[in-house]
């Protein structure tokens, strides 16, 4: 069966589900572009040449990533400063690929191999003590990006594939709490 044109979209796009482009992920923003709601240079992590290969398979014009939605940069990764971390486990399901490790009342830490930059960790963190630091003194070639977007997209369907299960048991539990006749 040939790819729909969505999918393939999404395949283009760097998978840090970081929320730049001003959607909610990699899918929806390919699922806007599919429908001629956005254009193809809302993503700063995928950088110019993203912008190219998308705009070629929509068939319009290319140019930079527009600045509105950031700029393109050299990859960074959080580092928590443990010496503030309260161990309050917010940030730990703002994480879209599971790079912190963790739990209540624990010290946390971000796996750097694992992190891909979204810094969408910071806002819940309520002491600030989540920081941004270089990963790399340039920004990634096409290549390099497309590698990791493979890797960052399965650590993401495994968190949501987390996430469902969790919200599935909490369901269940809940509804064996609750006194028979009542409606949900
Ligand atoms: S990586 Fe690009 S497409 Fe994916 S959420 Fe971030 S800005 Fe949007
Ligand atoms: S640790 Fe923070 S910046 Fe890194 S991937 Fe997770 S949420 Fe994004
Ligand atoms: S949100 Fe901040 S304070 Fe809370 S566990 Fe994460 S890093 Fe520590």
């Amino acid at each position: 069966m040939a790819a729909s044109l969505e999918d393939t979209l999404d395949g283009l796009l760097p998978q840090t589900q970081c929320t730049r482009c001003g959607y909610d992920g990699c899918r929806p923003y390919a699922e806007a572009m599919a429908a001629g709601l956005a254009g193809p240079d809302q993503c700063p992590p995928g950088g110019a040449g993203t912008v190219a290969a998308l705009a070629a398979l929509l068939g319009v014009g290319a140019g930079p990533v527009n600045p509105e939605y950031g700029a393109e940069a050299p990859p960074r990764v959080a580092v928590i400063d443990e010496s503030i971390c309260i161990g309050c486990a917010k940030c730990l399901p703002a994480c879209p690929v599971d790079a912190i490790i963790g739990a209540r009342r624990m010290l946390h830490t971000v796996v750097a191999g694992e992190c891909n930059g979204c810094e969408l960790c910071l806002a819940p963190c309520p002491v600030d003590c989540i920081e941004m630091v270089p990963a790399a003194p340039a920004p990634l070639a096409l290549e390099a990006i497309r590698a990791r977007s493979i890797h960052y997209r399965a650590r993401h369907d495994a968190h949501r594939s987390r996430e469902a299960g969790r919200d599935a048991r909490r369901a269940a539990h809940l509804s064996a709490r609750r006194p028979a006749g009542d409606a949900p």
